[in-house]
């Protein structure tokens, strides 16, 4: 779907940012690892061709969760190394070959498939995969040292590059730390009895970079913190500064007065208790905006407005506290006069997670990168 240019709403995204949140987390871990950008989901919804270029200089690599958006970054000049996270369909392994992708292994069966499929004209030694190792997020991944064995065994056999194995911690961002120490464990555990040790042992995303420093190994896949979110929400305070990098804007399409009783949106939601003003916003559920954000509100001159009735596909209405004109600036995501929204704020109002509201925001909104 094509950006929305003909409409006031705009994700604003603010590129600095993404490059001090990077050079801030380096200066706080303050240890020798390679970056890799995450950029999966379309860079959580910041525009993936657009992040990867402007900290391409700062990190080393980059992961995606699959081939289309390894691709997508390969088509658009991004050279480095780029790593896929989430397993892909065998046949397809050529497609990465071909790019000079590195692939995930989730398990055994998985690579005996590949192997099977692959034909002499394929230049296996091409082909570059990291093992995942299940240590207890229970998603993909190998569950034995003996598993992973078999795998650098079948591939040392056909010439296949065994660059790195890592994990994924199921409970980094959170206060408990024993689910996170076993999974540590088992992790260092399997590394420590490979066959030999690849040029890649990894498994901290942002927040067991920030709360784990411990756990950063050869790569640091960083992806929330770059985007100036906080991993945990509310639970865990950051320990050195971020910048948020998102803001939502949009502007006033109608403003007009309704009688007490009168109602808006579908289903009639919202009766009138009395002569109120209802501005409208072009904004709805089909550009991420959910249902649920009813109830929430919006800033207009500095002052919350609430929303009110029911989010439409592409339409939302607003109890404004004065008559605005058609045009006037709505804040959704941001700061108006001395008030803020932060995805936070939004996260917190819907019962998600930040990374949630961030990812949602559609193709239909337009970015604008400053
Ligand atoms: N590594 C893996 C395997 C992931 O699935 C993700 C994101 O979901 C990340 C790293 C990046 O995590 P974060 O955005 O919390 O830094």
């Amino acid at each position: 779907m094509k950006p929305s240019t003909h409409r006031p709403t705009q994700a604003i995204i603010n590129l600095a940012a993404i490059r001090s949140n990077i050079e801030n987390f380096k200066a706080y871990i303050n240890k020798k690892t390679e970056i890799w950008a995450v950029v999966k989901a379309n860079g959580y919804g910041h525009g993936a061709i657009r992040v990867a270029q402007c900290v391409n200089d700062l990190v080393e690599g980059f992961c995606v969760s699959n081939l289309d958006e390894a691709i997508e970054l390969r088509s658009h000049g991004i050279v480095k190394p780029i790593l896929v996270l989430s397993g892909i369909m065998p046949e397809d392994v050529k497609i990465a070959i071909n790019l000079r992708v590195t692939l995930t292994v989730p398990s055994l069966a998985w690579f005996k498939l590949v192997v099977a499929n692959l034909d002499e004209t394929i230049a296996m030694q091409h082909l570059k995969f990291h093992i995942k190792v299940d240590s207890g997020m229970g998603r993909i991944g190998v569950t034995s040292v003996d598993e992973a064995n078999a795998i650098i065994d079948l591939a040392d056999k056909l010439g296949i590059d065994f660059d790195g194995i890592f994990t994924h911690f199921a409970t980094a961002d959170e206060l408990a730390k024993e689910k996170f120490d076993q999974q540590k464990m088992m992790f260092d555990n399997i590394v420590a009895d490979l066959l030999r040790r690849p040029k890649y042992v990894h498994s901290s995303n942002s927040a067991a970079g920030i709360w784990h420093k411990e756990s950063i190994q050869d790569i640091e896949r960083l992806g929330e913190a770059m985007y100036g979110l906080n991993p945990s929400g509310h639970t865990l305070e950051m320990t050195y500064n971020i910048t948020p990098v998102l803001e939502l804007k949009s502007e006033l399409t109608h403003v007009k007065v309704i009688q007490k009783g009168q109602t808006v949106g579908y289903g009639a939601d919202f009766v009138a208790p009395k002569e109120t003003i209802i501005g409208t916003v072009p904004i709805g559920y089909a550009d991420g905006w959910t249902r649920d954000m009813t109830g929430f509100y919006v800033l207009v001159n500095g002052k919350k407005c609430l929303i009110v009735g029911r989010i439409s596909m592409d339409q939302m209405t607003i109890e404004l506290d004065e008559r605005y004109p058609i045009g006037k600036k709505i804040t959704l995501i941001g700061q108006n006069g001395d008030e803020k929204i932060t995805v936070d704020d939004i996260a917190a109002h819907r019962g998600t997670i930040n990374y949630e509201v961030v990812c949602l925001l559609s193709d239909r909104i337009k970015r604008k990168y400053i």
